[in-house]
């Protein structure tokens, strides 16, 4: 998922049984990649409809889809019209166009990044080829038009924090486990206990130096925390940064002032969805988003200044910038 994963566990047993835990969460994560959601894999489910809406030339498209891929494709268009399309998984054609990820990665050595922004003539082009208003799920099918190419770069990790909670909670599974952390770049799933009682915490980056925190939330048992930020991928031109969120409405990465948001959810999906969205909408919208789905949210603003959810009060400790 172009991403690090890091997974902790504390098998009941012995470490052989603890490998067999971490190497099954593991493959749990590799084939919800491989086989349902990469762009960038050929043989997943999204890259084989995105390259049958490319090949129709702007015509429409209808692909049959598994039941799972259509569940998931419900979720994300409930979530469009419940942000009023701040959230949006049909900007395949946007995302490829900016190319953030590796723009991050040239920029980095090389500071001639002005030529390598998008022109509005490809923008506008691009625009026109995204819109949820071209995707409809029908009876196990999909339908694309306009050449629209989907992006489930927002909701895989929270998926798979789903689906590896679904893994753990296995009855065989169960009896192997006291409790473990799964990290996904920045979905992370906190599920049962510690072996010494104390709870989970999980910090959180501070935007403005990404090697420090801000603060951590302290967790007891199964949660789900997601963060988006435009502190990871991102590159810098004229002082303006350039990241990877992108506002639909515009087509530019969102400029609203908000630099990290992070949200709690018991579901991954929730969580990874919701930290996009919020992220567009801004404070207010975003804060009554993620209240309509039971979530608690923090957002982290220009010089770090904090908001928050009143439920997130009760997980959240800020660790004081001062010395
Ligand atoms: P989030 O805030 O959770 O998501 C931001 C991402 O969602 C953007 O990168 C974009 O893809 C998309 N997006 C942008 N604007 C919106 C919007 N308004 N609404 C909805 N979605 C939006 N990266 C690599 O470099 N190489 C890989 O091979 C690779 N493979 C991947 C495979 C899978 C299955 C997944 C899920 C991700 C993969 N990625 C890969 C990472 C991906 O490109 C994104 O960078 C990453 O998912 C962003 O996650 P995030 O938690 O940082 O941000
Ligand atoms: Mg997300």
């Amino acid at each position: 998922m172009g991403t690090m994963i890091q997974m902790t566990v504390y098998p009941k047993g012995d470490m052989a049984t603890g490998q067999t835990l971490l190497d099954g969460a593991f493959s749990v994560v590799t084939d919800l990649e491989e086989n349902l959601l990469s762009r960038r894999i050929a043989s997943s489910e999204v890259a084989k409809i995105n390259e049958a809406s490319d090949r129709a030339h702007g015509q429409q498209i209808s692909c049959v889809i598994s039941r799972e891929l259509s569940d998931i494709m419900e979720r994300c268009i409930q979530m469009t019209k419940d942000s009023e399309g701040a959230f949006d998984v049909s900007l395949g054609r946007l995302v490829t166009l900016w190319r953030i990820d590796e723009l991050a990665a040239e920029v980095a050595e090389d500071a001639g990044a002005e030529g390598k922004l998008p022109g509005i003539s490809e923008l506008s082009e691009a625009m026109k080829q995204c819109g949820m208003e071209s995707v409809t799920l029908e009876e196990g099918q999909i339908l694309l038009e306009n050449g629209v190419m989907l992006d489930l770069g927002s909701v895989g990790k929270g998926i798979a924090l789903d689906q590896i909670r679904a893994y753990l909670e296995q009855s065989e599974n169960q009896e192997k486990l006291k409790g473990g952390i799964f990290s996904l770049g920045g979905s992370i799933l906190t599920y049962g206990e510690k072996p010494d009682g104390t709870p989970w915490k999980v910090g959180i980056t501070d935007p403005q130096d990404s090697a420090k925190t801000i603060g951590y939330l302290t967790l007891t048992g199964s949660f789900c925390v997601s963060t988006s930020g435009d502190y990871e991928r991102y590159f810098e031109v004229g002082g303006l940064r350039y990241h990877h969120i992108l506002d639909p409405k515009t087509g530019y990465p969102v400029q609203n002032g908000i630099h990290g948001v992070t949200v709690l959810s018991k579901s991954g999906f929730l969580s990874d969805a919701l930290s996009t969205a919020c992220f567009v909408l801004g404070k207010e919208k975003g804060m009554a988003l993620a209240e309509k789905y039971g979530a608690e949210v923090l957002f982290v603003g220009d010089g770090n200044e904090i908001f928050m959810s009143d439920g997130m009060k009760a997980y959240f400790t800020q660790i004081s910038s001062k010395p």
